[in-house]
């Protein structure tokens, strides 16, 4: 039985808890974009890539009582928070939580309406690659991030390394998906960006 008050707070705390501990939480634009998306396409059945604390599979899955997620998470305390925190809102018959790298999973059996890639920026195109062979025909991929705190489109402004290479790399995904034949991908300015890709 889920319980609306209960999810409220534990929805505020995670907030919270994400703003001390740094966790990249998706922005709230970007998640009433994806669950829109979720009712109108009547998507049931969702794989996720980069849990974190749970946030962004919890709102996902209160779409509609219909939506089951499968979350993969490879940093064992964001999984442990996680599972808490989806026991907490009476979630945990609705969402699994996977803990392993996503490129080391195996789902064989499995099939998703929908994938949101939200892991290691650097690995986009893999992950797109890997897991497309889950998605059921029709079935979309949407990524966040894709603007990465609007590093992106000002490259001047990255002093790091390792920023930039990441920013290299989501520019690549970019390209990558917009030259994509088998998806038809739309980028959202919503957020910090959405990309949303749907299988020809
Ligand atoms: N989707 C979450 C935020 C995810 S933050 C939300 O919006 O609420 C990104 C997460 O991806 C981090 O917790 C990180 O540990 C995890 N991650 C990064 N690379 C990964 C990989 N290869 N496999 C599994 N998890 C990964
Ligand atoms: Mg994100």
């Amino acid at each position: 039985m889920i319980d609306e008050n209960v999810i409220h707070s534990v929805v505020r705390d995670m907030e919270r808890y994400a703003e001390a501990n740094n966790v990249p939480i998706i922005e709230h634009d970007s998640i009433v974009y994806i669950a829109k998306y979720i009712e109108e396409h009547h998507i049931k059945k969702i794989l996720e890539i980069g849990t974190a604390i749970g946030y962004s599979a919890i709102l996902m899955s209160l779409v509609s009582s219909d939506v089951e997620v499968t979350t993969i998470e490879r940093d064992e305390k964001n999984y442990k928070e996680a599972v808490k925190n989806i026991k907490a809102c009476g979630l945990d018959k609705r969402i699994e939580v996977v803990f392993n790298d996503a490129l080391d999973v195996n789902l064989s059996g499995y099939k998703f309406d929908m994938i949101f890639i939200d892991a290691a920026k650097a690995q986009y195109l893999k992950f797109f690659e890997k897991f497309k062979y889950y998605l059921n025909d029709n079935g979309t991929i949407i990524c966040d991030n894709l603007k990465f705190h609007g590093l992106v489109e000002h490259k001047e402004k990255i002093e790091s390394k390792n920023v930039l290479s990441m920013v290299n790399k989501l520019e690549e995904f970019s390209d990558y998906l917009k030259s994509n034949q088998d998806f038809q991908t739309e980028f959202i300015d919503v957020g910090d960006g959405l990309s949303v890709s749907v299988r020809k």
